[in-house]
């Protein structure tokens, strides 16, 4: 008998509970439960969607009630705040049947990673962060207010990474929507970045495309541009005052600062777990790290990076190595398959690097294979049936509603 506890379900650790609970149906003998605060879950890479208020909250959030009962596990509603090695229990945030603890004999960490503000003044005060869905609704709260002003809005994104790209063009895309149904205001956006080119991480080529349709979309790319401090309304950048109504952080990556003294697992500078290659953590074998939560080298030094694809393919691997775990079996390493990089430049237009990075796609084509991974989320999570009614229903959908609600309000 196993008890399998998981905690966080993002990318990564809904697709292993729903694959552990599928796999166990009918198997008394083992128990998997997901501890998760919020009570929805919502893809992490469309989150600048619901910023702008075009993604359909209604068709594309998954309750976790309903999925942990259809799927075979366990749901506690509580943040996890601590971890006890010895007694092999976890600690919540609250109670659960009168109880702040729950025992494991199997843990996953999968809690994600959030935004890096690199302790620079004033920019947890006076930036929004697009880290959660619930930061995401404020963030369209807010652009829905600004809608309703006639004069021109500004808004600056720090950071020229997938999210600060994505948010970017969307806002440029709403701008254009705006413009077509006359609604008197604008939006200008300007995307920030302390690196020579957006996307830094990509290769070159994909950085000057993306950077140039940006432009076309009308956003303002700076770049070299150092964000030194922050205030109400006011970024300073190379000594130089930024204004904006509404400021968003985009940059960087690290994990929570509850996770960098975890019962003295290491951690790295970020915070994320230093794991094996079969990604239990290299100080105790029952404890295991996935998705943007872990440091997991790969056989030629490198670290699987924090991307989405790297989270749903450790979900893949660990459900399969706990299967051979309860036959006695020994665990085999994870590789990652690096399967390119897709960015979405508004919903008709995406660029992608495939064939490691040799190759750098774009069209409308690409923004097809974009949604795809979307869809391929879904799968794992409700099957083939339902991700093609829930296709035929979004269709149907956009045929009849104007695309973006901020057109609505
Ligand atoms: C706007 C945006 C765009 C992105 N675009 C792309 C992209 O185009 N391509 C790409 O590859 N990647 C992209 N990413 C990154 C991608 O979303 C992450 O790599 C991926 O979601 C990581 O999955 P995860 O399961 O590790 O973490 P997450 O998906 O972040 O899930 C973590 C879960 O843990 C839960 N949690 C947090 N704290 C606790 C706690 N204390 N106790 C219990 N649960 C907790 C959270 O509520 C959440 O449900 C994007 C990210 C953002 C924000």
């Amino acid at each position: 008998m196993a008890n399998f506890v998981v905690v966080g379900g993002g990318a990564a650790g809904l697709e292993l509970v729903t694959r552990l609970g599928k796999s166990f149906a009918g198997n008394k003998q083992h128990t998997v439960t997901l501890v998760e605060p919020s009570g929805h879950h919502l893809w992490k890479p469309r989150l600048h969607e619901i910023a702008v208020g075009s993604f359909d909250n209604e068709l594309d959030a998954v309750s976790y009630v309903q999925h942990s009962v259809c799927n075979g596990y366990q749901f506690v509603q509580a943040g996890m705040s601590g971890l006890d090695r010895e007694s092999k229990t976890i600690v919540l945030d609250r109670d659960v049947d009168g109880n702040n603890t729950l025992s494991y004999d199997y843990l996953v960490m999968a809690v994600g990673a959030v935004s890096n503000d690199f302790k620079i003044n004033g920019v947890r005060e006076h930036c929004l962060f697009l880290d959660s869905s619930e930061q995401a609704l404020l963030a369209w709260e807010q652009i829905k207010k600004m809608l309703q002003s006639s004069t021109q809005q500004r808004i600056s994104i720090v950071g020229a990474g997938a999210t600060g790209v994505e948010l970017a063009s969307e806002l440029a895309k709403l701008n254009q929507q705006l413009s077509r149904y006359k609604m008197g205001g604008s939006l200008a956006v300007t995307l920030i970045e302390a690196a020579d080119r957006v996307l830094p991480a990509s290769p070159k080529c994909m950085s000057e495309k993306v950077q140039r349709k940006l432009e076309q979309q009308g956003v303002t790319v700076q770049l070299n541009a150092k964000v030194q401090s922050a205030s109400h309304h006011q970024l300073i950048v190379n000594d130089t005052a930024i204004e904006a109504q509404l400021q968003v952080w985009a940059a960087g990556v690290k994990c929570a600062d509850w996770l960098a003294n975890l019962d003295g697992l290491e951690t790295n500078r970020i915070n994320q777990i230093r794991v094996k290659p079969t990604l239990q953590t290299t100080l105790d074998d029952s404890v295991f790290v996935i998705g943007d939560n872990a440091e997991c080298p790969q056989p030629d030094g490198s670290m699987v990076p924090p991307r989405a694809q790297a989270a749903n393919q450790e979900a893949t691997h660990l459900a399969k190595q706990f299967k051979r775990l309860i036959k006695d079996k020994p665990l085999q390493p994870f590789i990652f398959k690096d399967g390119g990089m897709m960015i979405a430049l508004g919903h008709d237009y995406a660029v992608g690097s495939v064939m490691g990075n040799k190759l750098v796609l774009r069209g409308r084509w690409v923004r097809n294979i974009y949604d795809t991974i979307f869809r391929l989320h879904q799968q794992v999570l409700f099957g083939w049936g339902r991700v093609s009614a829930l296709m035929i229903l979004k269709r149907v959908k956009c045929l009849l509603n104007p695309y973006y609600k901020g057109s609505l309000s």
